[in-house]
């Protein structure tokens, strides 16, 4: 039987829907997590311990647990677990991202002086050591946006418009690296942020795959809400594209340019580019794909015109097939992040019936437990839910999911803990 190695931060939807794709296709997934312990999927068995942080007693326990078996390929879910996957590729002799590329694609200074070096347009950038004081911190003019160099997820990432901005979110960054969770990973990078012009612009993500080398660009997705700041919650994500051909042509032809700088060569990608008067700067490129539940958004045919899902055509490049036959339905689909407003403990929603009878509404799914307590950007993470839509046109995607949000009314009580920590 043809065996996966999963490497997986988290429980959640893209396993499960790796899972499905991995029982369609025959294929026997081997789990790698440094979760176990929370780890409930029902396509779980005995997943190998690793921590995604210390790379080399890990590739060895994944080596050890491999041995007898044919792994046929790896697949990293998730951020965290990109550069152990690239590792554990080259222990087990599969084709994958290099260490080196993956390891750079994850540091945002690392991305920014490989694109920088091989020509392409980037953010003038500094980086500072969190050690120093800020007012040394950079000579660039404002606005600028200040990051950690190793999260993801728009985590840490804030604008700021004078020196008084700045001065406060170096602060904020730094006690955000500081929580527990974070300061876990003990990594050199959390001891520095980076610092970097703020671009205006419009925003788009890219979908592809590399086969030797070679970038298969699945799909543009547009992001029609202005990404400003001071923080960037994503919200809308729609494709196809609407941008001009020669704009699209150009964002494929920089993120295979980003891609070759960065060294990555097999493998998922998504990257993220801002488009302006200058040209195109591509922010990043992660050696992964769209994260957890947005990829529902992404749906393909195959060849032979049978529905996939993303996740199914990844687990079959992975394990060596190829896949320059699938290309996304030919409808436009779309994805709404559902933001958090505000921080608050999370008791129930209104309106989702409605919402779901919205013309083109596919889902709308709730992901906040009740509840719990909600954090937003820059600190939190993860949203109140997402709402899916198909339709004919990008146009009636978006005005799909705006007119479904529209109905949704979140109850979220002040929590008295935050409101005495809260910054603001
Ligand atoms: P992450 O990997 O955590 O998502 P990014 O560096 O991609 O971090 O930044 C997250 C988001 O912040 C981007 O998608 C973009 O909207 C915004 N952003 C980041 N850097 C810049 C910049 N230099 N200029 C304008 N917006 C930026």
């Amino acid at each position: 039987m043809t065996r996966a190695l999963l490497l997986a931060t988290t429980t959640g939807y893209q396993i499960r829907s790796f899972g499905e794709a991995a029982e369609k296709l025959g294929v026997r997934l081997v789990f790698a997590s440094d979760r176990c312990d929370r780890l409930d999927d029902p396509w779980w068995d005995s997943a190998i311990p690793v921590r995604f942080h210390e790379t080399s007693p890990s590739v060895e326990a994944v080596v050890a647990a491999c041995r007898g078996q044919t792994i046929s390929g790896v697949v990293a879910v998730g951020d965290r677990p990109t550069v152990l996957a690239a590792h554990v590729a080259v222990a087990l002799g599969l084709p994958g991202h290099s260490p080196a590329s993956a390891e750079a694609s994850r540091n945002k200074l690392a991305t920014r002086r490989a694109c920088d070096a091989a020509g392409l347009l980037t953010p003038a950038f500094h980086v500072h050591p969190l050690s120093e004081p800020w007012s040394t911190a950079h000579a660039l003019p404002y606005p600028v946006v200040v990051k950690p160099l190793a999260l993801s997820g728009s985590q840490g990432v804030i604008r700021a418009d004078d020196d008084q901005a700045l001065s406060a979110a170096i602060e904020r960054v730094r006690r955000l690296l500081m929580t527990r969770g974070i300061a876990i990973e003990r990594e050199k990078a959390h001891q520095f942020v980076l610092i970097e012009a703020f671009i205006p612009g419009r925003e788009y993500a890219i979908e592809g795959v590399l086969t030797d080398g070679a970038l298969q660009v699945f799909t543009i997705v547009d992001k029609p809400d202005p990404l400003d700041g001071p923080f960037f919650e994503e919200t809308i994500y729609v494709t196809p594209s609407r941008a001009p051909a020669a704009t699209q042509r150009g964002i494929v032809d920089a993120v295979d340019r980003a891609v070759r700088a960065l060294g990555l060569c097999h493998g998922p990608v998504h990257a993220e580019c801002r488009v302006n008067t200058q040209g195109i700067y591509v922010l990043e490129v992660a050696a992964r794909p769209i994260g957890g539940l947005c990829s529902k958004a992404i749906r393909f045919l195959s060849p032979d015109e049978r529905l996939a899902t993303l996740e199914e055509v990844l687990l079959r490049h992975a394990i060596g097939e190829g896949v320059s036959g699938y290309r996304p339905i030919p409808e436009a689909t779309g994805v709404m992040m559902i933001p958090i407003p505000r921080r608050g403990v999370y008791r129930g929603v209104d309106g989702t019936e409605k919402a779901r009878q919205v013309a083109g509404i596919d889902d709308v799914m709730i992901t906040a437990k009740p509840d719990s307590t909600l954090v937003p950007l820059p600190e939190g993470r993860s949203y109140l839910g997402f709402i899916f839509a198909t339709g004919a046109s990008p146009a009636f995607v978006e005005s799909a999911l705006r007119s479904a949000h529209a109905t949704l009314d979140f109850a979220i009580d002040r929590d008295v803990r935050l409101a005495l920590s809260d910054p603001q």
